[in-house]
């Protein structure tokens, strides 16, 4: 059975994408801790992040790097944090999150309810700033 993540990377259910190749892809977490809260993921279907082959984790760090410099320029931010917990999705992933304070990535907090549209709006605009 392929992960759900790796039913996103193939279109096959939708997300609000922000970047792709022909390794990783990029899009906005359903649950977001805040605006532009971003996973990461590579297109291999790896549950750990630190069984990942060293050169795909390599990659993914730095594809991780491109997003988050992204997100920098559309959200208003101190820094995008970076946290890898993997719990939920055995499917591995970088979550990339606006920062202003340290709370503002406790995952324990209520979870930001965002529309369709504002989703949409949020990945477009970092979408179009991926370099
Ligand atoms: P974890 O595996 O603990 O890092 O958590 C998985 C993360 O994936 C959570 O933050 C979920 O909100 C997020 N997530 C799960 N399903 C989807 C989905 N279909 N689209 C976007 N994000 C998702």
């Amino acid at each position: 059975m392929p992960t759900i993540f790796s039913r996103i990377a193939k279109g096959e259910i939708p997300s609000y994408k922000i970047a792709e190749d022909n390794r990783f892809y990029a899009f906005l977490d359903i649950n977001p801790l805040a605006k532009g809260h971003t996973l990461v993921i590579p297109k291999v279907e790896v549950d750990y992040i630190f069984d990942l082959d060293p050169e795909t984790l390599a990659g993914l760090t730095l594809f991780a790097q491109r997003v988050a410099k992204a997100i920098e320029r559309v959200i208003p931010c101190k820094r995008i944090g970076v946290a890898v917990l993997g719990l939920e999705v055995p499917h591995a992933h970088i979550h990339l999150v606006p920062l202003n304070r340290e709370s503002d990535i406790d995952f324990h907090k209520p979870k930001l309810k965002l529309t369709e549209k504002e989703f949409n709006e949020i990945a477009q605009k970092i979408a179009a700033e991926f370099k």
